[in-house]
């Protein structure tokens, strides 16, 4: 999906209210400035601070949370885009901090290379992703942050600075997942791997056998996940394999699905028809768990090959709300039999299905997955319906296991229930307050999470 200006979920024009893409935060910064050159990033934040405003760059808007809001300077990074430099033969890449990931997946295209991993969508941008600690799946793999191996940044002063694990190293670590709290992400060096391509398996399977079997189906498959309609019996199950790397799609043997097929699939059956059955269900929201047993028993089997981000990645044009929590792998069980317990309780039916997904555990501070093999448990609403007291059910089970919320996605926790939940919590704070000591980058959002 292609964002200009002046769409939903990307800078406005300069005076503009801003809005996200799920529509639960919008602005109106006091200023909006388009730096093209780092010079030009540099320049913006030292003319708010003589100001005394507050800085913040806003990616995509893809984030639920009001991560991006400010009343103060918005800089709008559309204009700063692009591959800086690219070693093909050790797949380290470092791109500007406002390229899109679509964008950045299709330059990778043409280099042979690909991360290693990747969410659901392309729209964000590649610093908008890293800094909410943005994920896909794989029980070996860690989110978009395990791939970053350095961070230009512009701090609060103005000065840009480099940071990688041999290079001022504390504010690298606290700037994998940032939540824009340190300063401009200038550019961002990832570690690539070579192309490669995704056998995808896809299909319906009873959710008591899948919550079963859930341990040997994570560790079998390279990138697993599963989709469950909470009123339906059915999951859509997703494996999706490696094939050995080569040099391009079709020498790799990829069989992609024919267009007409994708079409069918991702936009008729995916956007345009579970859209329609939506608006039904928002129309008269009684036909709600109907509606959605049917979605589940509709749910069909496809099998393909693919280049990896097509795989990966899927168009969402349904807008809806979103809470995703981090839990053990070890609690996914009863982090799932508590929802399906409370789902049926719940005065206001659910449209949106449950999406699960793994990741193996990683070191970075502030991400969700520090220290622990993590399972996510992601749940949804159709925008428009109530959600939540069905949100605030979910974060109290969440809670019982000391799920941490994704940074990106809606929930209610403070500095004070946060910093209980991460080890390097306060070590965040003392890299920002050293980089940054009036929060210059601080917003409503930081000044709740970060305290
Ligand atoms: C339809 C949809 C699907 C999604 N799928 C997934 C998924 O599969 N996995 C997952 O983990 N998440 C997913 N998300 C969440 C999304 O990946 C994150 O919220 C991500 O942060 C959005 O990136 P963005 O570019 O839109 O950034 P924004 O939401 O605009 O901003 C996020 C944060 O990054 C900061 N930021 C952006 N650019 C810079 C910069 N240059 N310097 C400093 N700070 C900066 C912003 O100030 C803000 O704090 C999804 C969201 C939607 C709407």
């Amino acid at each position: 999906m292609h964002y200009s200006p002046a769409r939903r979920g990307h800078p406005a024009p300069a005076g503009g209210t801003w809005r996200n893409w799920a529509g639960t935060a919008t602005a109106t910064p006091a200023r909006w400035a388009k730096p093209r050159t780092e010079a030009e990033i540099s320049a913006a934040v030292n003319g708010a601070a003589a100001t005394g405003l507050r800085v913040r760059a806003p990616g995509s808007g893809h984030s639920f949370t009001p991560a991006a809001v400010t009343d103060g300077l918005a800089l709008d990074l559309s204009g700063w885009t692009g591959i800086v430099a690219a070693d093909t033969r050790t797949g380290v890449v470092t791109v500007r901090s406002g390229t899109t990931l679509r964008a950045l997946n299709t330059a990778l295209d043409g280099l042979g290379l690909a991360m290693a991993n990747l969410g659901d969508i392309d729209a964000q941008t590649v610093a908008g992703a890293l800094s909410t600690g943005t994920h896909g799946t794989g029980a070996r793999l860690g989110g978009l942050a395990t791939q970053a191996e350095a961070f230009g940044l512009v701090l609060a002063d103005g000065s840009p600075v480099t940071c990688s694990a041999a290079e001022r190293p504390d504010l690298f670590a606290a700037a994998r997942v940032g939540l824009g709290a340190l300063g401009v992400i200038s550019t961002v060096t990832l570690r690539c791997v070579p192309a490669f391509t995704l056998v995808a398996d896809e299909r319906p399977e009873p959710v008591e056998e899948v919550i079963e079997r859930f341990d040997t189906l994570a560790a079998q498959n390279d990138h697993f996940e599963f989709y469950w309609f909470p009123y339906g019996r059915n999951a859509l199950v997703k494996r999706n394999n490696r094939q050995p790397a080569g040099e391009t799609a079709a020498a790799r043997g990829a069989r992609p699905m024919p267009g007409w097929r994708r079409f069918w699939e991702f936009e008729v059956m995916e956007n345009a028809g579970f859209g329609a059955l939506c608006r039904l269900g928002r129309a008269a929201p009684r036909f709600i768990p109907s509606l959605n047993r049917f979605s589940s028993a509709a749910l069909s089997s496809r099998s393909y090959t693919d280049t990896s981000h097509r795989v990966f990645v899927t168009p969402r044009r349904v807008r809806f709300v979103e809470s995703e929590y981090a839990v053990p792998r070890e609690s996914l069980a009863d982090v799932l039999a508590e929802l399906r317990r409370a789902v049926p309780r719940l005065a206001d039916p659910v449209m949106f299905p449950v999406e699960v997904r793994v990741a193996a555990a990683d070191d970075i501070w502030l991400s969700t997955a520090y220290g622990r093999d993590t399972a996510y448990v992601a749940i949804h609403q159709y925008t428009g319906l109530p959600y939540q007291a069905y949100f605030d059910a979910f974060e109290s089970i969440a809670g019982e296991v000391a799920g941490r919320p994704h940074w990106g996605k809606m929930h209610s926790l403070d500095a004070g229930r946060l910093r209980a939940l991460y080890p390097r919590f306060d070590d965040f704070r003392r890299v920002r307050a050293e980089v940054d000591p009036e929060a210059r980058f601080g917003n409503a959002y930081l000044d709740r999470v970060l305290g």
